[in-house]
């Protein structure tokens, strides 16, 4: 069986940025399940694992178009620092806005902060290695609900 749309595909991978830094992997856990050809993955990695069979080793090169998109400097702003309420705030800090989205402070001046709503890894070119464990059809319910049920998926 290859990897095709509506399988569920189970992988291995580890994603370092192109200095060599692991930002994720799955080493040491459960393999992530997913469903090929829903969007489960980011488009490069859909495109990158199909047609890809048990036992293959990938290694992808994902741009960030084709992952967590590119940095939108429209999604970085100064807020006042009367904005926080007076609490300490430190870069890195993370806050969810009113409107559900979350933002990372990424300077702390005096009387300004400034946020990036933008995906932490927008912008970054991705490299992945991949394994694939295993590879089965999805069931119906899983297609209805977009995700992988069972060991290692949802459970309702
Ligand atoms: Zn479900």
């Amino acid at each position: 069986m290859q990897i095709a749309k509506h399988k569920v595909a189970s992988i291995h991978y580890t994603l370092t940025d192109n200095n060599g830094k692991v930002l994720d992997s799955s080493s040491g856990r459960e393999p992530l399940h997913y469903i090929q050809g829903i969007g489960n993955l980011i488009p490069g990695m859909e495109e990158g694992l199909e047609g890809k069979k048990q036992g293959d080793k990938v290694n992808l090169k994902v741009s960030p178009e084709k992952g967590y998109g590119v940095k939108d400097d429209k999604m970085v702003q100064r807020v006042p620092r009367s904005a926080f309420g007076g609490g300490e705030i430190k870069k890195g800090m993370q806050f969810q806005t009113d409107h559900g989205q979350v933002v990372t402070v990424t300077e702390v001046g005096l009387n300004e902060i400034t946020v990036d709503a933008n995906h932490p890894l927008a912008g970054v070119e991705l490299n992945f290695t991949v394994e694939v464990i295993s590879i089965r059809e999805a069931t119906e319910d899983e297609l209805a609900h977009g995700h992988v049920h069972g060991p290692g998926g949802h459970h309702h």
